[in-house]
């Protein structure tokens, strides 16, 4: 009989990491959380309420208002994910770049951290997630019985990206999207809470060369080991 597990699959900003949890969440009928949506979506709201996000007291109360959930959508192919915040539908908003621009800063805040990885943690009391990030192998699951760490070239991560932005109907100049890249992942890489590092027992996989499929088969392989043996 397979376990249910957690799946945590971190790694740096925009190569179809998120698509590929996806993927391998719909493969064996696992829920997927987007964890970077939630601090996608608290930024927007702290930018629609024109917060000075140094204002920690202030920050806090907004918390206290924010409320962020999921809808899944079955379709043909993998499910539609689209994130809400106070009810409304934010989906499209919290992937332009003026969401791009601000989120790695609000992420650091680490009072958003920890209401963040609060509901991480009681979104997934099941197991059978599979969650993406930066820290969920790290500090949202350290238990979790598979960690994957992706990775990719940076100008390949950026071509995928934009493609990816193309489809959702953005038309992004690829120079915007290289530097908003490096920015994000200096600073997710060297903030002082939850860093993104990889997790000593992550298996890291390098998708530079790798097909969309592939990348998935791979960590479907994983899972479905790591189901058996854990
Ligand atoms: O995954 P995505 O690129 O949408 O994440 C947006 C940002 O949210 C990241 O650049 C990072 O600053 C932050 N993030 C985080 N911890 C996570 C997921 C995302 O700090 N677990």
């Amino acid at each position: 009989m397979p376990k249910d597990i957690i799946i945590a699959i971190d790694g740096h900003s925009g190569f179809g990491k998120s698509s590929t949890a996806k993927s391998v969440a719909h493969a064996l009928n696992y829920t997927y959380i987007d964890s970077g949506a939630m601090y996608r979506a608290v930024t927007l709201y702290l930018i629609r309420q024109q917060l000075d996000v140094s204002d920690i007291e202030a920050v806090k109360a907004a918390l206290d208002q924010i409320t962020i959930s999921f809808t899944i959508k079955d379709g043909v192919g993998p499910p539609l994910y689209e994130t809400y915040v106070n009810g409304e539908n934010v989906e499209r908003e919290i992937r332009g770049m003026a969401i791009s621009d601000k989120v790695s800063e609000v992420s650091a805040i680490p009072q958003v951290r920890k209401a963040m990885v609060s509901q991480q943690r009681n979104m997934s009391a099941n197991k059978r997630v599979v969650m993406d990030g930066r820290d969920i192998g790290t500090n949202v699951f350290p238990n979790a019985e598979l960690k994957v760490f992706m990775t990719a070239d940076l100008h390949e991560r950026a071509y995928r990206r934009q493609k990816e932005l193309k489809e959702r109907g953005v038309s992004t100049a690829l120079s915007d999207i290289v530097e908003n890249l490096a920015e994000r992942d200096q600073f997710d890489s060297t903030r002082r809470e939850n860093p993104l590092v990889k997790a000593e027992d992550a298996v890291e996989i390098d998708t530079t060369n790798l097909k969309f499929n592939e990348q998935v088969a791979q960590v479907v392989a994983l899972a479905q080991k790591a189901m058996q043996t854990s």
